[in-house]
C-alpha cells in the first residue's frame, strides 16, 4: 500500500520534509511500510501537530503488546495515538489488567476477560 504523505528525517532525526495527505478523517502522514519494516522510521504524524511517531512509539504506548500496537496503528487516522488509546479504553474495546496493567482485548465484554500476561480476571468496567 502506498504511503499517505511524506515524512523525511535527516541523520540527526530532524524533520526535513513533511507533507500530509487526506486519510479517512484528516490530513496526516501514515506509512504502513515504515510501520512494518522500519521500526525507527517515521510511520505516523497526526493532523494537529507535527509530532513524529515510529513503530517503536506505538509499541511503547501499547506496553510492548504488538497486537495492540498493530490495531492502534491501523485505526489511527487523524488524532494522536495517545488520544485514540484513551478512546479505546473509554469505549471498553480495550481494558487494562488490574493486576499488571497489560492491555486486554475486552471488546465491550465480548472479548477476553482474562489478562493474557498474568491471568488475572478483568473486572467489569464501570464507565
Ligand atoms: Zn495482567
Amino acid at each position: 500500500m502506498k504511503d499517505t504523505g511524506i515524512c523525511e528525517l535527516n541523520s540527526d532525526g530532524k524533520v526535513i520534509r513533511l507533507e500530509k495527505e487526506f486519510y479517512r478523517q484528516g490530513d496526516v502522514f501514515k506509512s504502513r511500510d515504515a510501520y512494518k519494516n522500519r521500526p525507527d522510521a517515521p510511520c505516523y504524524v497526526p493532523e494537529l501537530t507535527d509530532t513524529v511517531y515510529t513503530a517503536g512509539d506505538f509499541l511503547r504506548l501499547c506496553k510492548g503488546q504488538k497486537a495492540f500496537a498493530d490495531q492502534l496503528f491501523d485505526e489511527v487516522d487523524w488524532q494522536h495515538p495517545e488520544a485514540l488509546l484513551e478512546e479505546l479504553i473509554r469505549n471498553e474495546e480495550w481494558a487494562e489488567c488490574p493486576n499488571c496493567g497489560s492491555f486486554v482485548d475486552y471488546d465491550s465484554g465480548y472479548g477476553d476477560k482474562k489478562c493474557s500476561r498474568c491471568g488475572a480476571e478483568v473486572e467489569e468496567q464501570t464507565a
